[in-house]
C-alpha cells in the first residue's frame, strides 16, 4: 500500500505486467506498419514512461514526437482539453500512431482527432496502454489496447494524482471506499 496526498493506493498491476503488455503492441504495431517509417506522437505528460518503453522495443526505425494535453483535475477527467504543446512538424503523408498512456472518458482522444483533422497523415491509429472500457463516452476507433481496467483510479508509470507518483515502475489502483467519498 501507498500513501500520496493522504489517500491510499493498492499494488494493481506489476512492471512485468505491463513490459509483457508493450511487447505485444510493439509486435502488433510494426507488422501493421509494414515498410513504412511510423511517427509515434506520444500525449505528455502521461504517457512518457511508456512512450519511452515503447520505442526501445520497437525493432525498426521510427520517430518520436510528443504533444502534450491537459484534462484531470485530481481524480476528475474534465472535457476542457487544453492544447500546452501542438504539433511541432508537419506529418503530412506520414503513418500515425498516437500513444496514449490511458482512454478513460475519450475527451483526450476527441482532442487529438482534432489536432490531425487537417494534417492529412497517410494513416492515424489511436494504441493505449490502458483503457477503461465503462468509462468511454466516445466513437472513435482505437486501434491496439494494451489493457482494459475497471473505472477506477490509477497512479504510477507516468500517471499521477495531484502531481505525485508519475515515477513509480508499476500502477496502483486507489482504495474504493476512498475514492467513492472523496468524490462527492
Ligand atoms: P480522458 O480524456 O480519456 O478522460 O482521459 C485521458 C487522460 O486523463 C489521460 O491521458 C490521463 O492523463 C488522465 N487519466 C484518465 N484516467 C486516469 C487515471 O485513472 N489515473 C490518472 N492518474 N490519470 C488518468
Amino acid at each position: 500500500m501507498i500513501n500520496l496526498h493522504n489517500k491510499q493506493f493498492k499494488p494493481f498491476i506489476s512492471s512485468e505486467e505491463i513490459q509483457n503488455s508493450i511487447s505485444n503492441m510493439v509486435d502488433r504495431i510494426s507488422k501493421d506498419a509494414g515498410n513504412d517509417i511510423p511517427v509515434f506522437v506520444g500525449i505528455l505528460n502521461g504517457s512518457f514512461m511508456f512512450v519511452s518503453d515503447f520505442v526501445k522495443k520497437y525493432p525498426k526505425p521510427c520517430e518520436v514526437t510528443f504533444i502534450k494535453l491537459a484534462s484531470y483535475e485530481g481524480v476528475r477527467s474534465t472535457e476542457d482539453i487544453q492544447r500546452l504543446i501542438g504539433l511541432t512538424q508537419n506529418l503530412a503523408g506520414r503513418t500515425v500512431v498516437v500513444l496514449e498512456d490511458i482512454i478513460d472518458t475519450g475527451n483526450t482522444l476527441a482532442e487529438v482527432h482534432r489536432i490531425f483533422k487537417n494534417e492529412n497523415v497517410k494513416s492515424l491509429k489511436i494504441a493505449t496502454l490502458f483503457y477503461k472500457p465503462e468509462a468511454y463516452k466516445k466513437d472513435f476507433k482505437i486501434h491496439y489496447i494494451g489493457m482494459k481496467i475497471p473505472n477506477k483510479f490509477i497512479v504510477g508509470y507516468g500517471l499521477d494524482y495531484d502531481g505525485l507518483g508519475r515515477n513509480l515502475p508499476e500502477i496502483y489502483q486507489i482504495k474504493e471506499t476512498q475514492f467513492m467519498t472523496n468524490l462527492v
